[in-house]
């Protein structure tokens, strides 16, 4: 289906054609095992651990396209696609380069796990090009960022990811979560794997856990091999639910790009707040990076308060619309501060050098209406008592 928008992607690609009994929605294969069809080996073999029955293969389908890659696989989470892909790349004696600040699940896996698969890692400042060949090594393997990392919203240098890769024969893999394939595509930009976790803007909907790896086939045949023993598949109800969500992706992630736009407009423009991170305002490090390579900045915002962990807290408490809970991406507006949640597998001392303050507050402005979110905030923020003539100290309210 190529030459159509994204949107038409979303709803057309990947379907069965025929349809499968004429139905207009691809139906929930809700089989664990296919009757033997003289299949030659085992990843053929039809299960759903395996990768392989309707639902995950029209997932794949659609995903690859939404991409402009030739291929997709789905998994159980984001997680699991992430560690499946690590697996794949890496074995024992092999070295990675990983960008610094990343979602604190992949922080982890890299810098707590993979010492005990014989693999070792450097960090680099994904802003920090020229600092990269001093951490290589002839045994690195791969090179590792996030579009927008997570919490900090930084756009690392993806053209000189994608140059310094090609230049080392390393593969590049970019968690592209936080942009979506509406903002971003990393495949089109030369990357070889594009990852996601589908919890997320892809799905929705806050209510399943998916994840996916996007890029060059014999690459996804290996990690689909790998996945298969590795067992992180995803089960035909939730692969249903990721099916539904995708369909309206990019009206989703159009308005999500619009509401964060206000929402962060408002919040930067308002004197209880010190900082805000978001990669449409000029005042971002990397707008114009993002403004060149994205087609839309993302429904991600963080920002730190002037009084800072107790009127953070204060304002989260105060908030009628915004969900206190971690995670993101979905139709409601969701705020957390990471120290607390994704990012509390860090030590204090890793959050500290990476800028991730206790009293950062991240923000997934979801689809009600901005300018409801824009009131609620303004109330939440306006409860603050003042101090030193600014609106600062701690009040905390009971939610409604
Ligand atoms: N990548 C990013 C950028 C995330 O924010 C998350 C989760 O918050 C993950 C990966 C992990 O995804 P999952 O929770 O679906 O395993």
């Amino acid at each position: 289906m190529s030459g159509l928008k994204i949107q038409t992607k979303a709803i057309h690609s990947g379907e069965p054609r025929p349809r499968i009994a004429g139905a207009i929605v691809m139906p929930v294969f809700q089989t664990a095992m296919y009757e033997y069809a003289g299949e030659k080996t085992y990843d053929d073999v039809r299960y759903i651990r395996l990768n392989n029955t309707p639902n995950a293969l029209a997932l794949g389908e659609k995903l690859a396209e939404l991409e402009n890659a030739e291929a997709a696989l789905v998994t159980a989470s984001g997680m699991a696609a992430i560690t499946t892909t690590l697996l794949t790349l890496l074995s024992k004696g092999d070295h990675l380069l990983a960008q610094d600040c990343l979602y604190g699940g992949t922080h982890d896996f890299v810098t707590k796990d993979l010492e005990g698969f014989g693999i070792s890692y450097d960090l680099v400042d994904g802003n920090d090009p020229d600092s990269w060949e001093k951490k290589l090594r002839p045994n690195t393997k791969a090179l590792y960022v996030e579009t927008i990392s997570n919490p900090l919203v930084q756009v690392p240098d993806l053209e000189e990811v994608v140059k310094f890769s090609k230049a080392h024969n390393l593969v590049s893999a970019v968690d592209n979560t936080f942009t979506s394939p509406v903002n971003y595509r990393p495949p089109e930009h030369g990357f070889d794997l594009s990852i996601h976790s589908a919890t997320k803007y892809l799905n929705g909907h806050s209510d399943i856990v998916a994840g996916a790896v996007i890029g060059e086939e014999a690459l996804i045949e290996k990690i689909t091999h790998r996945l298969n023993h590795l067992g992180g598949s995803l089960d035909p109800h939730a692969a249903f639910l990721l099916h539904r969500g995708m369909k309206t992706l990019a009206l989703r992630v159009r308005q999500h790009n619009e509401n964060a736009m206000k929402v962060a407009s408002f919040l930067e423009g308002h004197r209880a707040i010190a900082k805000v991170n978001y990669p449409g305002l000029s005042s971002h490090p990397q707008h114009q990076r993002a403004g060149r390579l994205f087609e839309g900045f993302g429904g991600m915002v963080s920002f730190e308060m002037v009084g800072g962990v107790s009127a953070a807290e204060s304002f989260m408490h105060a908030t009628k619309l915004a969900a206190v809970a971690p995670s993101l991406g979905g139709i409601e507006t969701l705020i957390t501060r990471p120290s607390t949640t994704s990012h509390a597998g860090l030590s204090a001392s890793d959050r500290q050098k990476l800028g991730i303050t206790d009293g950062l507050i991240r923000l997934s402005v979801g689809l009600e209406d901005a300018d409801d979110i824009i009131d609620d905030f303004g109330d939440a923020l306006g409860h603050l008592p003042r101090t030193n003539g600014k609106r600062v100290g701690p009040k905390l309210q009971v939610r409604s």
